[in-house]
Formats: C-alpha cells, structure tokens, sequence
C-alpha cells in the first residue's frame, strides 16, 4: 500500500489510510464480533444495538429502528452538503464450515456474503469522521441498514423516509470483494449490478392417463417449450451488445409417472442492466408464455415479481471515488471494469441520490474457494482498512472544511 505524496493533501490533515490503520485492530475486533454473533433478515437487533451506542459515544444523533433493525446516526458539522454512507448488516441461513476462532456461533447463519465486514467499516468511518471533524464541513448520515439478502432492507428504508430530513446530495455505499484478490478497489461508473425480477408461471392444461396424450392437454410438454421458447429473447430479440439473462430456477409437475397433470409451474429469474432491454424482455416473456400456451391447447398464468432496480453509479461521484483509490492506494489498485449480474438493493437509494457502489477487493490468497454465499467464505481482513480509507477520503472531499 503506497501513498503518492503531499500532492493531494487537502485542507484537511487526515491522513485516511495512516487512520484506518491505527484502528485496525478495532476494526477487526468489531467485525470478528458481529461475525461470530450474525443475525438474518430485518432482525439485526444486537448488531444494531452495539452500532448504535458506539455511534452515541462518538457524538451522533442515533435514530433506531428504521426497517425494524435499522440505524441512522446524523452527525451535524457545520455549513455544508449532506453526504450519506450506507452499509448493511445482515447474515444468510448457511452453516459455517470454517475452523476460525471467530466463527459463527449461531447454528444456520453465518456472515457469508460480509456484511460483518460493511458494518465494521461503517463503524470505523463514523470513528475517524467524529474525532477528525474539525478537519470537515457539512452534514455526514451514516445508514446500517437491515435485511440486504432478499428482504429489501432498502426499499423500506427509503418509505420509511430516511432519505429526507435531511435529504442526502450525494451517496457512498461499499460491498468487500472476494471474486479479486485483496488489493484492488473496483468502481465503475454506469450500471454495475442487476435489475432482478422474480417470475412464476403455471400452465394450466387437461389432466389424464399417460397412456392416451391425445384425451389430455399436456402441461408438462407446454412447460418444456416454453422453457426453450424463453431462452430465444436472449438469444434473437436483445442485441449481443446489450445485457439479460433468464434462468429458470424450478419446474414443478405431476408426480405419477403414467399422469398426465393438470398442472405444471415454472419458477425463475430475469437479470437485466438497461430499462429498455428490461422493458423488451418482460414484453416478449408474456407473448412467448401466452404463444406457447395457445399452440398447446393450454392456459397460462403468468406473474411478474420485481425484486430490485439495477444499482447505477453516477459519473462524477465515481470519478471521484477512482480518484481516491488512485491517490490513496496507487493505480494499480483501481478497477474499472468490475460488473455483476447479481442484484443489490442499494439500488433502491442510488436511484434517488447520485452516487457510488463500489468494491474492496477482499480476496485472502485461497479466493477461489471462498467465493461469496458460500460456508468457506472468509476475508483478508486488510481490506477493513481500504475500505475505511477510501470512504474517510472520498467523504472529506465531498465535505472540505471551509475555513474560519
Ligand atoms: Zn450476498
Ligand atoms: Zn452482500
């Protein structure tokens, strides 16, 4: 880790990675907590509870609650923009496989994706911010939110208002990386995760013996076409330039193997970056399903379930953010490339507030078997300090003191 000189020293005299480093041990204590002790979904209640008053002790205004679980900390420094940092808090239903002493100690739940990791980054970001704020003007929000893996923890956030009062100019939201090894920040600006939709479809045909097909109306040979009909948007209706993916995650049908049901239902996932090619995709979805139903003889049902918007980082606060990771880390810690098809309900604040979802890589030198939602996962813990770094950093620049 290097840094590049006086050359972009600021009016402030926070030194972001010497800081993030001499609380490091702090940092990896905080994490090492919440990671033996993971709570799921909107129920982060302890997690919660130790935010807030670390949060107290260090001078924030603390508003809990939000989301359930959720924490607000508002620290009021004088004339300035209102810049938000967001992380999140939660843990999955895996068993953890991992000797380490810190290893979850709840049966089923583990921090597999490390949201223990974001919440002790938050942590150690409203630390340095707090005791350094004479070198800063403007209001910081920081959010720990609850329920990222499937609960929309962010959506609720947001109807429960906490993008106003005050309402944020600019957004910074963090998640550790595991697919690169530790080292690299990745931040790109643009589209860099999924719009993700849920959809279910049942087909509904003619039940009868497996013997005479032509007494019944098949469902199952319906579903199966439309299994393969479906992959042709992909293929023949959105341009090799443009992105989306359709995959079907369950088929369900009879269970007599000289049936014929009445019955077959289809369960999956649409992944798309830009509205229009998502737009194109859901339109030629219900024509392919009801096309094929009719063909048949059958009847389709078809319902459409919109899970989050993609996560679109704005291009002046994700130049800025590069700038930072060039000026802190060096320039060959930067990525620009780094996109997902996966989906992030930060999402649902970006879409409100410009701003920058980018990725501290994490990777420990075994990466490759430590891949994200899995029971083996596990971090370099250094990357606590660039994440710490690049966030002090960027929101110093975004909130320069301005001088007596
Ligand atoms: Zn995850
Ligand atoms: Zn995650």
């Amino acid at each position: 880790m290097t840094h590049s000189g006086e050359s972009n020293v600021k009016l402030n005299t926070i030194h972001a990675v010497e800081e993030a480093e001499r609380i490091y041990d702090q940092l990896v204590a905080w994490r090492r907590d919440f990671h033996q002790h993971p709570e799921m979904g909107l129920e982060t209640y302890r997690t919660a509870g130790l935010v807030a008053s670390t949060l107290r002790e260090l001078g924030y205004t603390v508003q809990e609650g939000v989301a359930q679980s959720g924490v607000v900390g508002l620290l009021e420094n004088g004339e300035g923009p209102v810049i938000m940092n967001r992380v999140d808090m939660d843990a999955l239903p895996i068993q953890e496989e991992n000797p380490a002493d810190y290893a979850s100690e709840v049966p089923e739940c583990m921090h597999a994706c490390g949201h223990d990791a974001h919440t002790a980054i938050g942590l150690g970001v409203a630390k340095i911010m707090a005791e350094g704020r004479e070198n800063w003007s403007g209001t910081l929000k920081l959010i720990f939110q609850p329920g990222e893996e499937g609960e929309n923890g962010a959506e609720i956030m947001v109807q429960e208002g906490v993008l106003e009062n005050p309402r944020p100019l600019v957004i910074l939201a963090t998640h550790i990386w595991n697919h690169m090894p530790f080292g690299k920040v990745a931040a790109a600006p643009g589209p860099v995760m999924a719009a993700a939709e849920a959809f279910r479809v049942v087909f509904h045909g003619k039940g009868g013996h497996g013997a005479l097909p032509e007494k019944s109306i098949d469902p199952v040979v319906t579903a199966a076409m439309a299994i393969m009909n479906l992959q042709t948007i992909i293929s023949r209706n959105i341009s090799a330039l443009e992105t989306a993916v359709i995959s079907i995650g369950a088929l369900h049908a009879g269970d007599a193997f000289n049936v014929i049901p009445e019955t077959a239902e289809l369960r999956g996932t649409i992944r798309t970056y830009d509205t229009g090619v998502r737009e194109r995709v859901l339109k030629r979805m219900v024509t392919v399903i009801e096309g094929t139903a009719e063909m048949m003889g059958a009847t389709a049902e078809l319902e459409l379930m919109p899970l989050t918007p993609a996560l679109v980082n704005d291009r002046s606060v994700t130049s800025l953010v590069q700038e930072v990771v060039v000026d802190l880390l060096g320039e060959d810690a930067l990525e620009i490339g780094e996109r997902t098809m996966g989906s992030e309900d930060a999402a649902f604040f970006l879409q409100e507030v410009p701003g920058c979802y980018f990725f501290v890589a994490s990777g420990p030198e075994d990466y490759q078997d430590r891949p994200h939602h899995s029971s083996r996962f596990d971090i370099e813990e250094r990357a606590l300090v660039n994440g710490v770094a690049v966030v002090v950093e960027s929101l110093l620049r975004l909130m320069p003191y301005r001088g007596d």
